[in-house]
């Protein structure tokens, strides 16, 4: 079977990270988790007084890039692969509500576009990765092999997050989640750089009543007929 890029997109909170991760586990390849990189951004912005809640300094920003190192580095207990940010493990600080606000603003920055897309482009070079975040099929990997875009209603993919976040221990409700996906749903599409959306290629996967283990079947079964052409 050929090696491929598998592109997985789609709105905040669908589950398309935990589908990519469980995809790239079982046929042996590599996840890249996009939003990730954003996130570590605006981490790194809200650590440095780069940003707060109005604006966001630019030029600062622009002048920061160059000294964010983002780095994949596997889990040794469970292999799975964590984001660090110059050296610092930050795949639970990135988690946020906060950073998840800043980044999806951040990510409306061409700049900040053009870098990080750069930097994905590099890892996905020899193939054999499965890519999440919004634009890795019409903009990181336009010719990937096999592209996918997930999504589900927005009151579903809130109450999945608010789970989530509850489960880390943070405290946040399901207005202040809901409004969170509205928001950044309208930020990601409407934005002039990359808006999100379905690549006319991509196969349209809606998850809101399929279960984990339906979603993995129905993915395998398109990795298969992709990986076999
Ligand atoms: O996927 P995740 O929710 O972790 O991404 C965080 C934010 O980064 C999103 O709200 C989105 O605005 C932005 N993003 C993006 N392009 C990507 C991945 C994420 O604009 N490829």
């Amino acid at each position: 079977m050929k090696k491929i890029i598998i592109a997985i997109d789609g709105h905040s909170s669908s589950g398309k990270s935990t589908m990519a991760k469980d995809l790239a586990e079982a046929i042996g390849y590599t996840y890249i988790d996009t939003g990730a990189m954003y996130r570590a951004v605006a981490c790194h912005a809200m650590k440095n007084d780069l940003a707060n809640e109005d604006t966001i300094n630019e030029e600062k920003l622009r002048a920061a890039l160059a000294d964010i190192c983002i780095e994949f580095r596997p889990n040794p207990g469970t292999g799975r692969r964590e984001t660090w940010l110059n050296g610092i493990n930050v795949e639970s600080a990135i988690r946020n509500i906060e950073v998840s606000s800043l980044a999806s603003r951040i990510a409306t920055l061409g700049f900040v576009r053009r870098h990080l897309v750069a930097m994905q482009q590099e890892m996905g070079r020899d193939k054999g990765i499965v890519m999440d975040g919004r634009d890795v099929g019409t903009v990181i990997f336009p010719s990937a092999e096999l592209k996918i875009f997930v999504t589900a209603s927005p009151e579903i993919r809130a109450r999945r997050r608010l789970e989530e976040l509850t489960a880390q221990g943070g405290n946040a409700t399901y207005e202040a989640v809901l409004a969170d996906v509205n928001r950044r749903d309208r930020l990601d599409s409407t934005r002039a750089e990359s808006p999100l959306r379905q690549a006319s290629d991509a196969l349209l996967l809606d998850n809101s009543t399929m279960s984990r283990a339906e979603q993995q079947k129905w993915l395998l079964t398109h990795y298969y007929n992709a990986a076999l052409q």
